[in-house]
Parts: structure tokens; sequence; C-alpha cells
């Protein structure tokens, strides 16, 4: 779906996370958002996925972008995933019975995600028990599980060891050529950003400085300050 941003600003008392922020993030777009710590990142993606409200401003969703939050559409990944206490196949089937899915349907599409994301061994596992990169893999199964029109990243990999991020990113790139998922990806990891993103949206003390095509933006950024975050981040 696309999302359209007009003039967001968020104020928390003194603090302004958000300043006036304008953005389109195009249909089946896969969109990096890099920044320092403290930059708005995760506030920008908070008030897209409708847990926080913003004080000005507007966000717009959908074919032809108009005001109401399609929750049933969206889902949100987190850096450290929320997991019901149960085995891992009951959490990634647990949207699809929010929806009414029948258990025949239920079945077919835990028997998918579950292949693809190489989790047959732990499916009937208790999720409590699951190593760090297990648990990321079943909460992405769980966010996929419902083909959601728009997914929500907040540095997934961050804690993740390079072969999981590898098979997780995988994932993200095939859902994103197949389904049309449009995703917004918060991280700090400039490879990773140019590894998946068309775009990218560099965020800097609540603005956006520069956004665009990762490829350009990311090599031979246009401002003086996206040029200097990124040389610095590439020499740590
Ligand atoms: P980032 O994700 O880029 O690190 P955040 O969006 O988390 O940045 O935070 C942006 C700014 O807003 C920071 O200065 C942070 O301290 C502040 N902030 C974020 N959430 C809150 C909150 N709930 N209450 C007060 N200040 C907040």
């Amino acid at each position: 779906m696309n999302i359209k941003l007009n003039h967001i600003t968020k104020r928390y008392e003194e603090r302004t996370a958000l300043n006036n922020v304008d953005l389109l993030i195009r249909k089946g777009s896969f969109c990096g958002i890099i920044g320092p710590n403290g930059a708005g990142k995760s506030t920008l993606l908070n008030i897209i996925a409708g847990l926080v409200p913003p004080t000005e401003g507007s966000v717009l969703y959908g074919e032809e972008p108009k005001e109401g939050i399609p929750y049933r559409e969206i889902t949100m990944v987190f850096q450290s995933p929320y997991l019901i206490r149960t085995t891992a196949e009951k959490n990634i089937a647990y949207p699809l019975k929010l929806r009414n899915w029948s258990e025949n349907q239920i079945s077919d599409r835990l028997d998918q995600l579950i292949t693809e994301l190489g989790l047959s061994e732990q499916r009937k596992q208790k999720a409590w028990t699951l190593s760090a990169g297990e648990m990321q893999k079943v909460a992405l199964a769980r966010a996929l599980s419902f083909h959601p029109k728009l997914l929500l990243l907040d540095e997934p990999t961050a804690n993740i060891d390079p072969a999981t991020t590898e098979e997780l990113e995988k994932m993200l790139l095939k859902i994103n050529r197949e389904e049309g998922t449009t995703i917004l990806l918060i991280t700090h990891n400039l490879a990773q950003a140019n590894r998946l993103c068309d775009t990218t949206v560099f965020l800097y003390d609540g603005s956006v400085v520069e956004s665009g095509d990762s490829a350009k933006l990311l090599k031979s950024p246009e401002q003086k300050l996206t040029q200097q975050f990124i040389q610095g981040e590439w020499l740590t």
C-alpha cells in the first residue's frame, strides 16, 4: 500500500522527535530508514503503525491514500520478538485464528511458512526455549502469515547471527518481490540497507535530510550530513 506522511510532527514535552516530516512511500517498495540514535526512526515507524499518535499532521494509506489506519493489513516486527507462551507453530497461527481462517487453511499456511523458514524441527517447541534467531524467524513467520500489505521492521536482525540474518533477508526479498508487500526497515546496518532496500530515507534530528534511490544515497549522497553519517558508519 502507498503511505503518505503529511507534515508529521511528534513532540514529547520539550523534545521534538519528528519535525514536519513529509514522505511518500510507494506501494511495493522496500524502504530503508537510517539515521543515528535518537533521530526519530522508531517514532516514525510507530506512528505509521498507529501505535503512537502524531502531535500534528496525518498519515494516509492505500491505493488512493486516505486517512484511517488499516490495522488488519499492517504488521510489525521488533528487535526483540514478543512471542506468546505457547509453541512456535501456535504463535505463527495466532493471527490466522484471529481472522477466522479454517483449520485446513491454517495448517497449509503453517506448513508453507515452516518449510520456507526452516523451522520444521522447532514447530512444536515452546517459544521461550528457542534461540534468538529461531524466535525472530517465528516472529517473522507470524507477521507474514496473513499476507500483510505493509510490513514494518524495527531493527529485526540487530541481535541475530549472520547466517540467520541471511535467511531472514532472503524471506523479506521474496515476499517483497512475489507478494508486492510494502516494507519499511529501520536498520543500523548500511550494507543491509544496500542489499535489501530500493529506497532509503536518512533521518537526522527529527527531519528527513535526504531520501531516494538506495544505491545512490548510500554511495554518493547529495547532502553533507548524509555523507558524514555514511562515511562514519561505513568505517565502524
Ligand atoms: P531512534 O529510533 O532514531 O533512535 P526514537 O524515535 O526512538 O529515535 O526517539 C527520538 C527522540 O524522541 C529521542 O530523543 C527520544 O528520547 C525521544 N522519545 C522517544 N520516545 C519517547 C517517549 N515515549 N517519551 C519521551 N521521549 C521520547
